[in-house]
């Protein structure tokens, strides 16, 4: 009998699987294709991190599972170059980044071999690579001849760690997602992605997708669909109209003050026109240049006191009532949702409530909850509950559901719909990227470049750092700025921002099959067979960010006539995070463990297994440090069964059964990717089986059948070498169960006393609970334990146990 030694036969099956190119499929000739995504890593310096490997296991097992089920699984995998983290690093080691890059993907590929994945290396990309990010230019002329790219001047956010503006969904909290400054505002002049023009059908398709609720949840939060009324305010004494975007225009009637963002057209007209004569210009103006030196979260934090400075002079006439009401200015109103005007409430909204209470302003209660009690309650917050209009005029008295349409007629309001959603801004400051392909001629103005000349070569320039201006450090090289307008011949400047790395990974899913294919960034007819894509796993760290974009491109593409699906990811799950003895894996807190180690020591299956065992995929797992040697254990135990495998037995019904039965499990476990549950199921397989003083072969082959996507080196030595089948046990068929014979019709079960077993009794599996009492109250061990006491209490749990309390 020779030892289990992980290391030495992990490596001769990576050497044959590799030789024979045993994953590669014909893409062209597949009869069942299965595309089987996982998210593409970035390749940092320090290597893959566990939680990668994590994730690729968990994907690969469904890989592998598919693939036993008779699919043709195309499993690629590539690296996500371009970008500020790339880029970034390269700063801090004082390298370049395209030297950097190309290290770390050598690296990062020979550690992704280690991992016994399905992953086709002939269909790799890198985005970094001119080969790709010529369809990525060649992208984004095909939105800009749709009208989907734009370049607007408009408030942005701009992080000054990365010396970088950023799209909106990069802003979490009103920090930097990847290097956590907190970011300012800056009008500066971008390109846009016109994402908002497919907000409802984002939403809408979210009800047909098969996707992680965890995502769609946040995908519809950040859409942020708001049905409501824009309604119009007059200024007195002036032609001037404010419009505001409400969703409660029930309440017209209370609001009893207008505030406007800082930012207000109006605001800075009013300033400059003597007409409206307002009183306190000064105190305006400084509060206008003190916004300026807010964050969006400074200014939007709810547990902070709002600030504003009424526009004294200036009345605005509440449509609904004709009232005079007071018009202010307040930095916690931002230009760049709704119409950048609210009218305040402050009996119903608690900001305007807050507000009110602050600047000492009316509150007016219009709606009651008890009408016809005509008494309101006195408010100490704002009610925004429902209720019965009061002081409405003519509306008094009506629920206030009814009353929103009804209101918003009543004074020409325009129903709307508002979307949290905002454009994607993709311009970056920055080196690492693709340049966007633009052309600035004084004469013709923003040209595209044409597709012939793609790509727009980034240049390998010693000093790629950001300017910290507003322009990327390809501004100052001049060879490549100055060009010729493809148009009119005359001289013309190129663009210089480069486009945002989630731009790269919008559509690399499309590229993948079509790596071979130089004339478009992808085959028609590869494209119709193989997506969209059959299972993309990754994380919900994405949910809002890549996964909305690539879901937006793919629509894009699809009203371009370039492909026809336009959803790109049939089934999307999303795993959970690994975490390390509690606490989360960081490079700062310097626990963070690296794959290689286990790779070396244990080997990869142990190491794809133990991970895996650590919870249910889905909701992630907790990586304890001694914990990997039980899996361990558990894979040697399985070797040497096989090196030991013993005699038939024929008819053993037991046997049988538990076979069907741990096939029926561990097919259902892994199909709902529990695979934790999975490994417990064949765990406890093997200490019954083994149990019997001598066990049938197919209860050892069926074993390995269902380890091979958990383990795949351990399983494919064992079956061809220790039980001696020609063929890989990855092209086996996954073992099917017979429901018949799973069927039980008699159970055993434990009968105890507080607690103890005292004795068993068999019952039949759909026994009324009361059968099961009588059953064991009426067994002769439990009467000589009872002796004559009257139970207190009889607990059954149906056929398992019936537990006797005295
Ligand atoms: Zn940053
Ligand atoms: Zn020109």
């Amino acid at each position: 009998m020779t030892d289990y030694n992980p290391i030495k036969i992990e490596e001769k099956w990576r050497k044959k699987w590799e030789e024979k190119k045993a994953w590669n499929i014909d893409i062209k000739k597949s009869k069942k294709p299965y595309y089987n995504l996982m998210m593409f890593p970035y390749p940092s310096a320090e290597g893959l991190h566990i939680g990668n490997v994590y994730a690729f296991t968990g994907a690969d097992i469904h890989g592998r599972y598919m693939r036993m089920n008779g699919h043709d699984v195309f499993e690629p995998m590539g690296f996500d170059a371009f970008g500020i983290h790339s880029e970034n690093f390269a700063i801090k080691q004082g390298t370049h980044p395209k030297d950097e890059t190309g290290k770390n993907v050598n690296n990062f590929r020979e550690q992704l071999k280690h991992m016994g994945a399905l992953f086709d290396w002939e269909h790799e990309v890198d985005t970094s690579s001119p080969d790709y990010y010529k369809w990525t230019q060649w992208l984004f002329l095909q939105l800009y001849k749709q009208g989907l790219a734009y370049r607007a001047k408009a408030p942005v956010d701009w992080c000054p760690g990365c010396k970088t503006v950023l799209a909106n969904e990069q802003v979490i909290g009103g920090k930097c997602e990847r290097c956590d400054s907190v970011v300012e505002q800056k009008d500066l002049e971008q390109w846009f992605l016109k994402i908002t023009k497919y907000a409802e059908k984002l939403l809408n398709n979210l009800d047909e997708i098969d996707w992680s609720e965890v995502v769609k949840t946040a995908q519809r939060n950040w859409i942020g669909r708001s049905t409501g009324a824009e309604l119009e305010f007059r200024i007195k004494n002036h032609e001037s109209r404010v419009r505001v975007f409400t969703t409660r225009p029930d309440t017209l009637f209370g609001a009893t003050y207008l505030v406007l963002s800082p930012e207000h057209p109006l605001v800075s007209s009013m300033i400059h026109d003597s007409k409206f004569m307002i009183q306190n210009l000064d105190e305006i103006k400084d509060y206008i240049n003190d916004t300026k030196k807010k964050t969006e979260l400074e200014r939007t934090d709810l547990a902070k006191e709002k600030t504003g400075v009424e526009l004294k002079g200036v009345k605005a006439i509440n449509p609904a009532n004709n009232k005079e009401i007071t018009v202010w200015i307040a930095d916690y109103v931002l230009s760049g949702y709704g119409t950048g005007a609210i009218m305040a409430v402050p009996a119903h909204d608690q900001r305007d409530f807050e507000f009110a209470k602050k600047y000492d302003l009316s509150i007016e209660m219009v709606i009651c909850p008890n009408y016809p009690d005509p008494t309101c309650p006195v408010l100490d917050e704002a009610y925004e509950g429902e209720g019965y209009l009061v002081a409405s005029g003519d509306f008094t008295g009506m629920p206030n559901e009814e009353a929103k349409d009804k209101i918003a007629k009543f004074v020409n309001g325009e129903e709307k719909i508002n979307y949290h959603l905002r454009d994607w801004l993709i311009s970056r400051q920055r080196y690492w990227g693709p340049p966007i392909p633009i052309i600035y001629c004084d004469k013709c103005g923003a040209v595209p470049v044409p597709e012939k000349d793609l790509p727009v070569e980034l240049p390998y320039v010693e000093d790629f750092h950001p300017t910290g201006t507003d322009k990327s450090p390809l501004a100052t090289i001049e060879e490549f700025v100055k060009t010729k307008c493809p148009q009119c011949g005359g001289e013309a400047r190129r663009e210089t921002d480069v486009s945002d790395t989630f731009l790269d990974s919008s559509w690399y899913f499309l590229r993948y099959p079509s790596t071979e294919f130089h004339k478009k960034p992808f085959d028609e007819t590869i494209t119709k067979k193989w997506l969209p894509v059959d299972m993309y796993i990754g994380g919900k760290e994405h949910s809002v960010l890549h996964l909305m974009y690539a879901r937006f491109i793919t629509m894009a593409l699809r009203d371009a006539g370039l492909i026809d699906f336009e959803e790109p990811f049939v089934k999307f799950r999303a795993h959970g995070l690994l975490i390390r003895e509690g606490a989360k894996m960081s490079k700062s807190r310097g626990n963070v463990i690296s794959p290689d180690d286990y790779f070396e020591s244990y080997g990869a299956d142990a190491l794809r297994m133990y991970l895996m065992f650590l919870g249910p995929y889905e909701q992630g797992g907790d990586w304890q440090d001694s914990g990997i040697t039980g899996v361990a254990r558990f894979l040697k135990k399985v070797w040497e069964l096989c090196q030991n495998k013993k005699g038939k037995v024929k008819n053993d019904p037991e046997l049988e059964r538990l076979t069907h039965k741990t096939v029926k499990k561990v097919t259902e476990d892994i199909e709902n990717l529990r695979y934790n549950t999975a490994i417990a199921a064949l765990m406890e397989y093997v200490n019954k089986f083994t149990q019997n003083t001598a066990y049938d072969i197919y209860c050892v082959e069926t074993l390995l059948q269902l380890l091979a996507p958990l383990a795949p080196h351990i399983t494919e030595e064992l079956w061809q070498e220790a039980l001696g089948h020609e063929a890989s046990i990855h092209n086996e068929k996954w073992p099917e169960y017979d429901p018949e014979k799973i069927k039980e019709e008699r159970a055993r079960m434990a009968v105890q006393i507080n607690g103890k077993v005292r004795s068993q009794i068999e019952v039949d599996v759909d026994a009324q609970e009361d059968d099961m009492k009588e059953l064991a109250l009426g067994d002769e061990k439990i009467k000589k334990w009872l002796e004559g006491k009257t139970p207190k209490k009889i607990i059954v749990v149906p056929n398992r146990v019936v537990n006797i309390v005295i």
